[in-house]
């Protein structure tokens, strides 16, 4: 995860996308593919892995890089967080907020979630979209969309054939995904915030694996150093190879360490 800020911040949490976490348990990377929808086995081990990741997203704590940036926040100086992280902890904090979906002209929030949210599901044929009913994501099918289901039946019985209703999908982008949830509106953020003269971007508890997600950072960091700012790397992990130099400070070690350092 990433932030641009003015003054100085991070934060920290598992990734989603981490295959050497959770998911390798359930299948590798295929376990956070357009792959879980293709049989009954694949979705049944999907909904298994959501369900563990929506429970601990409900019963965990924001953690020492939740409160630091939080912290950032209500002094005024964070421009932006955003995260890969799906779970929604950081918004427990009391200065950092979202919106879903993410809107496409300012003002935005100061958290934009890059890979979704697990709170959150949505219809991928009608887009209705609502909290997430975590009870429906048990079977060896995804649940259906009821207000594709009402419209079906409205056009059944003024004489069109039945159709299928759309899928409702938990609201986080997978591998491959075809869905384009907020991606325009992330891109709008990101444009806006280049303009902004950052002078501090701070990437902390992510390998950056993801394309997207690394080229917001080369942008990002490009933006700051033009700025005169300073970059900082936090993590376990080196910088992924598209983003390998440039950061004036690499820090490689434990972000919550970093946090409780910060705090202290
Ligand atoms: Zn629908």
């Amino acid at each position: 995860m990433y932030a641009l800020k003015k003054g100085n911040q991070k934060r920290t949490v598992d990734d989603f996308k981490n295959p050497d976490g959770l998911p390798k348990l359930f299948g590798g990377r295929d376990a956070f593919s357009m792959a879980v929808y293709r049989d009954e086995d694949r979705q049944l081990n999907y909904n298994k892995l959501v369900q563990i990741f929506y429970t601990a997203a409900t019963t965990a704590d924001p953690q020492g890089m939740h409160l630091l940036f939080n912290d950032i926040a209500r002094e005024g100086r964070l421009l932006r967080l955003f995260t890969q992280n799906v779970d929604g902890l950081e918004l427990r904090c009391t200065h950092l907020y979202t919106q879903t979906p993410l809107r496409a002209s300012k003002p935005w929030p100061n958290v934009v979630q890059l890979h979704g949210s697990l709170h959150w599901m949505e219809c991928i044929s009608c887009h209705y979209l609502c909290q997430i009913d975590i009870s429906l994501f048990s079977g060896t099918h995804p649940p259906a969309c009821p207000l594709c289901q009402v419209r079906i039946t409205e056009a059944v019985e003024r004489g069109s054939r039945s159709t299928t209703p759309g899928i409702l999908r938990p609201r986080i982008l997978l591998y491959d995904d075809t869905q384009e949830w907020d991606t325009e509106s992330i891109a709008a953020v990101v444009k806006h915030d280049l303009k902004s003269k950052p002078d501090v971007l701070l990437v902390a508890g992510t390998a950056l694996k993801v394309p997207g997600a690394v080229e917001i950072v080369r942008k990002c960091m490009e933006a700051v150093r033009k700025s005169g700012g300073r970059t900082i790397w936090i993590s376990k992990e080196r910088p992924n190879a598209k983003v390998k130099d440039g950061w004036d400070h690499e820090i490689r070690g434990s972000c919550e360490k970093f946090a409780l350092a910060m705090a202290g």
